[in-house]
């Protein structure tokens, strides 16, 4: 019997039943399906330097099989792009920072790194249940029992102290409990694709703050970039379908000239955007981890890097609580893991949010002190805590963030 389940397949599923490998704990892990990695190829996750050492330490990322591309600049703009002196002489971005010690970040592509985390849960010490929906969670004398479906419809039961719930975004473990959430109203969508760009992106990021949405190009291998295009609902759709010379054109004017003409390399995926806030991501024998305890904008590309820290928090609270000589699902470990959590999610989530209401939902004219307010942060040491937030790990402190395992 295992002490602690794991469910879900996606990638946080994955890397939190690799993490809590490392704990005394036995650890079962629960997936619906393989790991979809055909339609992960769009897709792409910007992983901060404190993600990468945790994914380096749990040997996944020596199993990525394209090199991650890594960010050696970011540049942040609002409003549209200035097509006057300030673009010729290259500043039409208002905030940019580079890194000259080690990259702040890595992109790497959703169906490379899914891989990669299947790849090294081959050699973990991992029950791994597969073809597996969870279709019930209830408690009985203190344990957890799990009524799993498979898709021939045979039912049947796991018991454990401890279940971590990474179920995505509309987490049945979640609902099955009645944990308090608040989702905002869904009035963005993001279209995502592939762009090649003209010119050489020399690894920088792009972000551009337009009255409509947040557009974000990520480099990628042979200039290639990541594109998350965040637009009012009813626009996205209409983005998704248009003619690819318009969509093209209406991109690159979006974004400015920097990296000169994009053109469309995929197809165009949408998003509907709908940040989700848990205070507490736990009950009784339920963890809950990933887009199941936090749903942010996609903005800040660090959806992800906040379920590496909830993976990596945990794993230091069991090693503890082993220590200890306590079970997994004791109350300590729910009253840790909230505790420990709250500064992180919280400040990402605000952060997030903020930056979204703030330059999205302006009114005319108030774009030029926003961009007055960018450029002051250019030159202001407010400027270090942005990188220190995209470098991760700050906020969230646990081993595995400094590329260690727990004593
Ligand atoms: C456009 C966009 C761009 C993003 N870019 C970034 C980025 O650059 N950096 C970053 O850090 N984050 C980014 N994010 C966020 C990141 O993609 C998500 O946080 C992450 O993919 C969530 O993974 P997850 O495994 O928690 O959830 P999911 O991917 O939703 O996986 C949930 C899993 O649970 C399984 N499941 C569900 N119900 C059951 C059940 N009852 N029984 C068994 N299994 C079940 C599902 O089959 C699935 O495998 C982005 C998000 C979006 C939308």
């Amino acid at each position: 019997m295992p002490d602690i389940v794991v469910v879900g397949g996606g990638l946080t599923g994955l890397m939190t039943a690799l993490t809590l490998s490392h704990s005394p704990y036995r650890i079962a892990h629960i997936q619906r399906q393989q790991a979809n990695v055909d339609g992960e190829t769009i897709r792409t996750t910007t992983i901060s330097a404190a993600g990468r050492r945790m994914l380096e330490t749990l040997g996944v990322w020596q199993h990525l099989t394209s090199a991650p591309t890594p960010i050696e600049a970011v540049k942040v703009a609002d409003g549209e792009p200035s097509t006057g002196i300030k673009a010729r002489r290259g500043k039409a971005f208002d905030l940019e920072w580079q890194d000259r010690d080690e990259p702040m970040a890595f992109v790497v592509p959703n169906a490379t790194l899914l891989t990669a985390l299947e790849r090294q849960m081959r050699d973990a010490h991992v029950e791994r249940l597969a073809d597996r929906t969870v279709a019930g969670f209830a408690i009985f004398n203190k344990q957890a029992h799990l009524t799993l479906i498979n898709d021939r419809g045979v039912t049947d039961e796991v018991i454990c102290d401890l279940v971590v719930g990474c179920d995505g975004r509309n987490s049945m473990l979640r609902k099955s409990v009645g944990v308090r959430q608040r989702t905002l109203l869904h009035s963005q969508t993001a279209v995502v694709a592939l762009v090649a760009a003209e010119r050489p992106h020399k690894n920088a990021a792009f972000q551009r703050f337009l009255a409509s949405g947040p557009i974000a190009l990520m480099p990628l291998a042979d200039n290639l970039m990541s594109l998350v295009w965040t637009l009012p609902k009813h626009e996205a759709s209409q983005y998704q379908t248009c003619d690819v010379g318009k969509f093209n054109q209406t991109i690159t004017m979006a974004i400015g000239d920097e990296v000169g003409f994009l053109t469309l390399q995929s197809d165009r995926l949408i998003w509907p955007i709908k940040p989700t806030f848990i205070a507490n991501p736990t009950a009784d024998n339920l963890i809950l981890a990933g887009d199941a305890a936090h749903v942010i904008h996609p903005l800040a590309g660090q959806g992800y890097n906040l379920a590496l820290g909830d993976a990596a928090v945990l794993l230091d609270i069991l090693c503890a609580t082993s220590a200890r000589g306590l079970q997994a699902g004791h109350f300590s470990v729910l009253a840790d893991y909230r505790q420990k959590r709250q500064l992180d999610v919280g400040a990402m989530s605000l952060a997030t949010l903020g930056l979204n209401a703030l330059f999205t939902t302006m009114p005319p004219g108030f774009a030029r002190i926003a961009g007055l307010g960018m450029s002051l942060l250019n030159r202001s040491p407010a400027k270090s805590i942005f990188s220190t937030i995209a470098r991760g790990g700050k906020l969230a402190r646990a081993s595995l963030l400094t590329g260690k395992l727990p004593q």
